[in-house]
């Protein structure tokens, strides 16, 4: 039989064949892929004729087109089912793609075909999307190390395979550390907790052979866990076991080889450190930039977290406690001052968000803003839980989406949006591209509709601004489409359509309750509205300590550990020992499962300064629906990818760059 793989897609949607896929199937198409590939690389270095964008370029880009669309099936697979057959074939197959790819950017004879293509100045035809793939093709070859010397080249190649294989060993410490943990609880330890987490709770207990409750490192059940259990002891015994995922497996020794080979890196490509390396092709440029951003930001985080202590703290004491607030105390104590301030708790809140309705909300938004429909279609993608949608813009259809909601075991913690294959172009004609989002919400017992938190409704706006960041895309060329964009200006279409979720309109529409199906009440309405920046200062101080974390170690010399290091540093600059940092380094996966965010976990914030400033734009007008302001976003921002420099396309949609102190404001500082 023929590997699934390897033949053309020719469903109507082009959607990859989940059903005949095989595990088995993967190493084989990888393998034939990539020989396929350098194949072709062959026989265009050996043209005889002048490089050209047509002779040269064109067919380079199109002969990886079958290996990426494989790639982005299997690590697919892999974040959101991992088996152990799936492990060990990613085992064996990650060093040979990492050697692939290396080989390519270091292959000297392309490269000089390459740079022999004159970029836009006079004398060229090139238009400015083709000027802007030469541009960028150029940099990447210059930095994976095409100018060093052979023995240098080796090197680089070896660290690039290591980082990869520490990346991945890092996820699946935290896979197995949550995996090994379940706390069962009886009926005097859930006093306390909302109906919704109880049920829950009860759920993973009957799910374990058991009777009564239990607990296990979901960040599903954990959180809330944390807000409202009454049993201090449980509390602390949950977040110090959530905290301490990846130190059991190993995880410090990761975190030191890690860092130590990122700079080894970079200063064999020539730069003073892994961050200046980094952010180099970023919006912020350097680390001392970062750096300020972030230090404009902690004073006013800080004055605030000090005053909510102090209110906190007077909770606390009049439970009978003495000594400090500590960090499994916060959130707790937390919500009980949010509850009495704002009169709502969050089983209120909870049953009036569907996450069904939400998927309304969001197709109804993106609909007043860019005539763009979410259609339902029964379809099976690669997981029995995974709604797919098909995306229509003005009746058209533009793509297709799946959004993989649920929790399981084997599915990698937390939310992100991918692809199955990017938008492009192919001699003029669009190739739609199949947008995925993946979320971690506890499914929904039979008969029951899947109710989320305020924070969980936001995670699923978030993730979809992402997916119309690939959905509106309208580039010719792939490498440009939708997401390839820095990565501090790639949050910034995901956090904007937050704000939609947190609009009075919105929240009123599609907020009814499950069992009642009345309408919000308008004064829970206001309230949940108010409460909005209710916790900020805990939230902008647990993520800016580890965003300075991320940069202070990929940006000065690398320290021997690490672990350690985190700790005597936050308290130096004075992290409250009432607060954690959001992801101690130990499950700091966004730095260190591979390198997405490695120095550039600031992006969050500095992409927040651009929403909240690209908001405003919408505000200003008097309707958040305003289309003339929704056209020139799309026109200046979702639709050109990375066709520009990220200053250029934020300034052609507002004219001004934003300043920080807007998040001082926005976040009630
Ligand atoms: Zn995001």
């Amino acid at each position: 039989m023929i590997n699934p793989l390897l033949k053309e897609l020719s469903n109507n949607f082009k959607i990859p064949p989940f059903d005949i896929i095989k595990n088995s199937h993967f190493k084989e198409a990888v393998i034939f892929s990539i020989s396929k590939q350098n194949s072709a690389i062959e026989k265009i270095c050996s043209i005889r004729n002048k490089p050209t964008f047509k002779n040269t370029i064109i067919p380079f880009l199109n002969s990886g087109n079958k290996l990426t669309e494989i790639l982005s099936i299997f690590y697919s697979l892999c974040a959101t089912s991992l088996t152990k057959e799936r492990e060990n074939i990613r085992k064996e197959l990650l060093p040979k793609i990492s050697d692939h790819f290396s080989n390519i950017y270091q292959n000297k004879k392309l490269f000089d075909r390459i740079n022999k293509i004159p970029e836009c100045k006079t004398n060229t035809k090139l238009n400015i999307e083709q000027n802007r793939v030469l541009y960028l093709l150029k940099r990447n070859f210059l930095r994976s190390g095409i100018d060093l010397k052979t023995e240098d080249k080796a090197k680089y190649k070896k660290i690039i395979k290591e980082l990869g294989i520490l990346g991945v060993n890092f996820s699946q410490n935290i896979i197995k550390d949550e995996k090994n943990w379940i706390h069962f609880l009886d009926k005097k330890d859930i006093s306390g907790l909302p109906k919704f987490l109880k049920n829950d709770l009860k759920f993973l207990a009957r799910a374990n052979g058991k009777k009564g409750y239990a607990i296990n490192l979901t960040e599903a059940l954990l959180l809330p866990f944390l807000k409202f259990s009454d049993n201090r002891k449980l509390r602390k015994k949950v977040l110090k076991s959530w905290k301490s995922r990846g130190l059991q497996s190993g995880n410090s020794i990761i975190i030191r080889k890690t860092i130590l080979l990122r700079q080894k890196l970079a200063l064999l490509l020539g730069y003073k450190s892994f961050s200046h390396y980094r952010l180099e092709t970023e919006m912020a440029k350097g680390p001392e930039n970062v750096q300020n951003f972030l230090q404009s930001i902690w004073g006013p985080a800080r004055r605030k977290v000090k005053k909510d202590t102090i209110q906190l703290n007077k909770l606390f004491k009049s439970d009978g406690y003495s000594g400090k607030l500590k960090p499994w105390d916060w959130r707790y104590y937390a919500e009980k001052k949010r509850e009495k301030k704002f009169k709502f708790n969050e089983d209120d809140v909870k049953s009036y968000f569907q996450l069904d309705n939400l998927i309304d909300a969001i197709s109804y938004s993106c609909n007043r803003l860019f005539n763009l429909k979410l259609k339902k279609v029964e379809m099976s993608a690669y997981h029995e839980d995974c709604k797919v949608f098909e995306v229509l813009k003005d009746n058209k259809r533009i793509g297709l989406f799946i959004g993989d909601y649920y929790a399981r075991e084997g599915k990698r913690s937390g939310a992100w949006c991918s692809t199955f294959r990017n938008q492009s172009k192919v001699n003029g004609k669009r190739l739609n591209p199949i947008v995925l989002n993946v979320c971690n919400f506890s499914k929904p017992q039979e008969g029951m509709p899947c109710l989320l938190t305020f924070d969980e409704a936001k995670t699923l706006f978030h993730e979809f601004g992402h997916a119309l960041h690939q959905l509106l895309s309208n580039v010719n060329f792939e490498m440009l489409s939708g997401t390839s964009v820095s990565r501090d200006f790639v949050e910034l279409p995901s956090q904007w359509f937050e704000h939609w979720l947190e609009s009075e309109e919105i929240l009123k529409k599609f907020t009814c309750h499950y069992e009642t199906k009345n309408n919000i009440p308008s004064k829970l309405l206001k309230n949940v509205i108010l409460s909005r920046t209710f916790n900020s200062g805990f939230d902008t101080t647990e993520y800016l300590a580890s965003a300075i974390m991320d940069i202070k170690l990929h940006s000065e010399k690398t320290n021997s550990n690490p672990i350690k290091l985190e700790k005597t540093y936050l308290d130096k600059i004075g992290l409250t020992k009432a607060i954690y940092p959001r992801h101690n380094l130990a499950q700091f996966q966004h730095i260190f499962s591979g390198g997405g965010y490695a120095s550039a976990y600031y992006s969050y914030m500095w992409s927040e300064m651009m929403d909240e400033d690209a908001y405003s734009a919408f505000v200003e007008t008097g309707n958040i629906f305003d289309k003339v302001t929704a056209k020139s976003f799309e026109k200046n921002i979702l639709s050109k990818g990375g066709l520009k420099e990220p200053e250029i396309l934020y300034k052609a949609f507002r004219k001004k760059l934003p300043d920080p102190k807007i998040l001082i404001k926005s976040r009630n500082l």
